[in-house]
């Protein structure tokens, strides 16, 4: 079941990327597997999938422990600053950063252990209260802050849109993040790429690959619906 889910969300990404004249290998699909068991990710794996994505520090280096080395483990949720210690050198790439204080956090950790951190900034394009992430204004300036940090590639954006029935009703929030992006990269800061896009989930992710998608992050569409009754405290 898990294999047939993940080989029709790559289809319809791939057929999103025809629609919209892109190269399909653009939109890459990240397996958002928080709260699901490792036997779960096993299978993924052995399906062909490297991308996986965690919301939790705790659960992502306990998968991380168990499972292969050439996983790409996506950091995709609020991460506290203490805790950065714990992924630095275990992480693709952390989606989530959201402050300088945050930045300097992994750039100290980074250089304590030797790596580069690739990193997105979120923005909060929709300005939803309950969303973390920076307003579309305060954006490059954050980028431009985080660019002079050592241990830190900022890679582009990430943002997460709002629960929506109608998919159609995000494409303006992608479109938004498209052009931030593009308008940043032209500032040419030393240090920047904004080669990636990290928007869509399981409701969206065809709209957002659309719009210019690098990395959608699709949990339900693969697992199915997460049972979080059984949830231990472990953020
Ligand atoms: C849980 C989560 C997803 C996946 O959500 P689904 O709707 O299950 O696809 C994507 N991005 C982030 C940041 C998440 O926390």
């Amino acid at each position: 079941m898990l294999r047939k889910n993940y080989d029709m969300v790559c289809e319809q990404i791939a057929r999103a990327c025809e629609k919209a004249g892109r190269e399909k290998q653009d939109a890459k699909l990240i397996a958002v597997s928080k709260t699901k068991p490792v036997f779960m990710l096993e299978e993924l794996y052995a399906h062909g999938c490297r991308d996986f994505g965690e919301n939790k520090v705790q659960e992502l280096t306990e998968k991380y422990d168990v499972l292969p080395k050439d996983i790409r483990w996506h950091m995709i949720g609020h991460l506290q600053r203490n805790k950065v210690k714990y992924i630095v050198d275990k992480v693709y790439m952390i989606h989530s950063v959201d402050s300088l204080r945050l930045a300097e956090e992994i750039s100290k950790e980074a250089i304590k252990k030797n790596v580069t951190v690739q990193i997105l900034v979120e923005v909060n394009v929709a300005g939803e209260e309950s969303k973390f992430g920076l307003t579309v204004d305060e954006t490059a300036e954050l980028v431009e802050g985080i660019s002079k940090l050592p241990g830190i590639a900022v890679k582009g954006l990430m943002t997460i849109a709002p629960y929506v029935e109608n998919a159609e009703e995000n494409r303006q929030y992608f479109r938004k993040l498209k052009q931030l992006s593009v308008d940043i990269m032209r500032k040419n800061i030393d240090n920047v790429s904004m080669s990636v896009l990290s928007m869509g989930m399981s409701g969206d992710y065809i709209v957002a690959t659309e719009e210019g998608a690098t990395y959608v992050r699709v949990g339900t569409g693969i697992f199915g619906e997460r049972d979080y009754s059984q949830k231990k405290d472990n953020v």
